[in-house]
């Protein structure tokens, strides 16, 4: 453990319970707000309830250990146009996402730029990363992508591992 590049395997390495993994440090977060501006009509929606949400955020690389961002957000309705909406959290992670957009970014670019297969791409992500992302999801994050950058006249790059050479003399 003294000389650089000497191996140490990864902690978790074998444990097959998942009460034995390293518990998530937890961070909260808050977009909780009385009132709101309305995305239809921009006029001030009051606050109805308060929700929570659960983010895996990319790990802590000093403890080892995953990290969670609990985010308490208002939800609004605006009495004017009748809208119902959600405090702005754009900037953690998209709708629906379980992921911040850490997370999402780097699964994409291990699999995009590096070539790793989506089932590497994710033990990738737990052992150096400390988050725990199905590789299907990764497939989807990746899909998704790919499908706008199709749409920015951008070639789409395939999940397998292309030789960097064949890329650079690829005729086009
Ligand atoms: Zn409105």
């Amino acid at each position: 453990m003294a000389q650089p590049g000497a191996y140490i395997a990864d902690p978790t390495e074998g444990i097959t319970r998942v009460e034995d993994l390293p518990k998530p440090r937890v961070l909260k977060r808050s977009r909780n707000y009385r009132r709101r501006a309305c995305p239809n009509c921009g006029r001030s929606g009051y606050r109805l309830r308060t929700w929570a949400r659960v983010l895996h955020d990319l790990g802590d690389p000093a403890t080892g250990r995953p990290r969670d961002l609990h985010v308490t957000y208002s939800q609004h309705r605006c009495p004017h146009c009748n809208t119902y909406f959600n405090a702005d959290m754009d900037d953690l992670a998209l709708p629906r996402c379980h992921y911040t957009h850490r997370v999402v970014s780097t699964a994409v670019r291990l699999v995009v730029e590096d070539g790793l297969p989506y089932r590497v791409a994710s033990w990738h992500l737990w052992r150096d990363h400390r988050v725990f992302v199905p590789f299907a999801t990764i497939q989807n994050w990746v899909e998704a992508g790919g499908e706008k950058s199709a749409a920015a006249g951008r070639r789409r790059v395939p999940g397998r591992r292309p030789a960097p050479l064949q890329r650079v003399h690829r005729r086009r």
